[in-house]
């Protein structure tokens, strides 16, 4: 059906007028969980802007309401105070998953909300998945949340996507790495409830495509930064900038030689949308190839913000991936997508909004 409407000129978006529904395109609606967050908000952002009906779920666990307020008022636009490892009814045409505890500070402080292990996986029969009661508090969300999003998606024939993590591969030992590695997770380490979270998500997703027809897409999601990111959620990118804004030290973690790709957050929901709309289940990693070392990272932060700023070294977590670079090749391909923003013109676009916020933190304080 797509084809039958090539060449129609699509309406132009443009700030602060009403954007109508594209023309030969039924308005879509939309679920994102995790909406609230840092990613989920800028893609709330462009479906709206597109002419979607888009309902969050959010816990407010790590999102805040901030994040998509300036959408309060639109019809077009719900919130749902949800906890997405209970069921909800819901009749929807596509659901973006988003909904994790996904900084580190999170969940090294909060694993149990992330994880199920294999162990609790393989207790999972003893339970009624109905009965929520009795497993809210076990079935977590990267778990129960992904299976009941899935539930959702089977039952009402809607489109399904997955926000999985280049975590899935651990410290490779593929350089960069490919959607076919396998990956290479310690299953009993600090950051494992993440990584295995994400791993039984992919792997529910897969059974559900496979074994009830559920159109699935994975997305393998690398370092991504932008504005709304959490202030004091522990990534390094949020950690630098705020640090040097608040003219503290730029903390590095072991000896800054351990490498990152990072992506801007428009990138990330191109990639999404794009993902969601094509014809392919993927895995497809979302990522920029562009690798730093922690301490070239720094002194980006330092030319962008603050050249004084001066750093601290400071032991690293157990089983930090030593590099970490995505090979797009695939995404590039299939979806026709690949990164456009730099970190050098990204990190910019992310500082007044942490000015903003820290002042504003500053000012509650009485500062
Ligand atoms: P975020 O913490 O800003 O957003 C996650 C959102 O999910 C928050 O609004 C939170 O309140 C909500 N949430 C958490 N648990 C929930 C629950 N049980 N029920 C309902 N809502 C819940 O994180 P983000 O960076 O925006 O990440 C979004 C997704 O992308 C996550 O799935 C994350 O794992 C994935 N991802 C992000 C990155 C990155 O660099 N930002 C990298 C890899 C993968
Ligand atoms: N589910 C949901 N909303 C729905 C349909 C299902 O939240 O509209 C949940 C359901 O409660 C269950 C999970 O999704 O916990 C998996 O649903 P499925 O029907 O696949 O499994 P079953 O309920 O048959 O075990
Ligand atoms: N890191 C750092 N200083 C910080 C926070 C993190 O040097 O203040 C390092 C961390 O040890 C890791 C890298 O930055 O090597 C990326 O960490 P982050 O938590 O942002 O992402 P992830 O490890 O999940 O890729």
């Amino acid at each position: 059906s797509s084809d039958r409407f090539a060449g129609i000129t699509q309406p132009r978006h443009r700030p602060g007028l009403r954007v109508p529904v594209q023309i030969g395109q039924r308005r879509k609606r939309i679920v994102v969980t995790g909406g609230a967050g840092f990613v989920g908000s800028h893609l709330v952002d462009k479906l709206i802007a597109r002419g979607d009906d888009v309902i969050v779920i959010d816990n407010f666990f790590t999102g805040r309401k901030e994040n998509v307020v300036r959408h309060f008022g639109n019809p077009r636009f719900e919130l749902v105070r949800h906890d997405v490892v209970e069921p909800i009814l819901l009749e929807v045409d596509q659901i973006y998953h988003l909904a994790c505890p996904a900084s580190p500070v999170h969940y090294k402080y909060n694993p149990i909300k992330t994880i199920i292990s294999f162990f609790n996986l393989l207790q999972l029969g003893n339970f009624r998945f109905g009965d929520v009661s009795q497993v809210a508090e076990i079935y977590k969300t990267n778990v129960m949340g992904t299976l009941n999003m899935l539930g959702l998606a089977k039952r009402i024939g809607a489109r399904f996507l997955l926000t999985s993590t280049s975590e899935v591969y651990g410290d490779p030992l593929e350089h960069p790495q490919k959607e076919t590695y396998w990956g290479n997770v310690n299953p009993i380490g600090v950051r494992s409830c993440y990584d295995e979270g994400k791993r039984t998500a992919e792997t529910l997703a897969m059974d559900y495509h496979r074994g009830a027809d559920v159109e699935v897409r994975i997305a393998r999601i690398f370092n991504t930064y932008g504005p709304r990111m959490c202030l004091d959620d522990g990534r390094v990118v949020s950690n630098f900038v705020a640090q040097a804004i608040r003219k503290q030290p730029l903390t590095v973690y072991g000896d800054g030689k351990q490498t990152r790709s990072f992506q801007y957050v428009s990138d990330l929901v191109d990639g999404l949308v794009a993902l969601m709309e094509g014809e392919h289940v993927g895995p497809f990693n979302l990522g920029n190839p562009g690798e730093f070392t922690m301490l070239e990272l720094a002194e980006v932060v330092k030319e962008t913000i603050d050249p004084s700023a001066t750093i601290e070294f400071k032991p690293n977590t157990a089983d930090d991936p030593h590099k970490r670079k995505p090979d797009i090749s695939k995404a590039k391909e299939l979806l026709n997508w690949e990164p456009k923003i730099s970190l050098r013109e990204g990190l910019p676009r992310m500082v007044s909004d942490f000015r903003n916020r820290i002042l504003n933190e500053n000012e509650g304080k009485g500062l």
